[in-house]
């Protein structure tokens, strides 16, 4: 992909990503099933199931929501997540999170067939991953060392700061950035003077949670910058945790929000159910 006016375009990139997809999809014999568990009615994900499964749809992926009662037991939980792992129809399982209070996500998430854990949050495939290479890698963090390469943008060699440490993006990218040869520094919330080591940064990745914390005063000139955040402005907007209009003058790359890191997760969420799939098929 040619990078226009700054923008590494996850929009654009996402639909390459399912157009390969739905190409080989095309060729089985049988299509490849996902199935999303959804407990309860928090609105946030009840857009995201939403957008997940019309994506499968398109490329030619089975796509099962099933929609729990909020008040629902663990024990009956993880009774769906057994019968879900029997079935021979299902190649991969995603539990919506989060999930109520009385459920311990933990143990949800153990129980889940690793080949069929497409989250790639299993500690199996997590110890994996650390080790080597999982064969299911968590989606965020996937999609964003795809944009990167996609763009042709080299990561041996960078030094990438990352802001946010949590399981499922900062701590899980580190390690992929790490496999690329680069060099990594975590930051969070008790990182001392966040704005100079952000600014010492060649890739710098924003996975916090605060709409438009990262400022230009973060940014080193012609820095690349990934924008994992997702939040909802007073004004009922999106924005990421990057403040695009003061840092985008001063970067090569940067991803908008919407249209950057969250059309790519949900490429590789359907990549990782094409992969569960042909996991589970070749070793039948
Ligand atoms: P999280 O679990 O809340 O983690 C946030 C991280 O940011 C923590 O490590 C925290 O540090 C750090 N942090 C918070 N305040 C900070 C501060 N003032 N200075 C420095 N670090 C700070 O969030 P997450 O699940 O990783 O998600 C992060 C963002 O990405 C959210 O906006 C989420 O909606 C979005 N997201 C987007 C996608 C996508 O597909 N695009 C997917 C997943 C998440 P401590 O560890 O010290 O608390």
């Amino acid at each position: 992909m040619k990078i226009i006016n700054k923008i590494l375009d996850g929009k654009a990139v996402s639909q390459q990503i399912k157009a390969e997809i739905t190409e080989i999809v095309s060729k089985l014999s049988s299509p490849p099933k996902l199935s999303v568990i959804l407990v309860g009615n928090n609105f946030a994900s009840s857009v995201y199931v939403k957008n997940k499964s019309q994506a499968c749809i398109v490329c030619g992926i089975q796509s099962e929501v099933i929609t729990l009662d909020e008040n629902i037991s663990e024990a009956e939980l993880l009774k769906k997540i057994h019968e879900l792992n029997q079935d021979n129809h299902t190649h991969g399982i995603l539990v919506q999170l989060p999930l109520p209070k009385q459920i311990r996500e933990d143990r949800i998430i153990e129980n889940i067939d690793p080949r069929k854990d497409v989250d790639g949050f299993h500690p199996l495939n997590v110890g994996h991953l650390f080790l080597k290479k999982a064969m299911l890698e968590p989606c965020t963090p996937v999609g964003v060392i795809e944009i990167l390469k996609r763009y042709a943008l080299p990561i041996a060699g960078k030094h990438v700061v990352i802001i946010g440490r949590s399981n499922i993006v900062g701590k899980p990218l580190g390690i992929m950035f790490l496999r690329e040869n680069a060099t990594v520094t975590y930051c969070h919330s008790k990182t001392r003077d966040l704005p100079s080591v952000a600014q010492t940064a060649d890739i710098l990745i924003a996975a916090i949670g605060k709409a438009q914390f990262v400022t230009d005063e973060f940014v080193k000139t012609n820095a690349v910058i990934i924008d994992v955040g997702i939040n909802r402005l007073p004004n009922g907007k999106l924005a990421g945790d990057v403040d695009f209009e003061k840092v985008s003058p001063k970067v090569s790359a940067i991803t908008p929000v919407p249209g950057g890191v969250g059309p790519m997760t949900i490429a590789i969420l359907l990549k990782n159910t094409l992969k569960a799939y042909q996991n589970i098929m070749h070793k039948k």
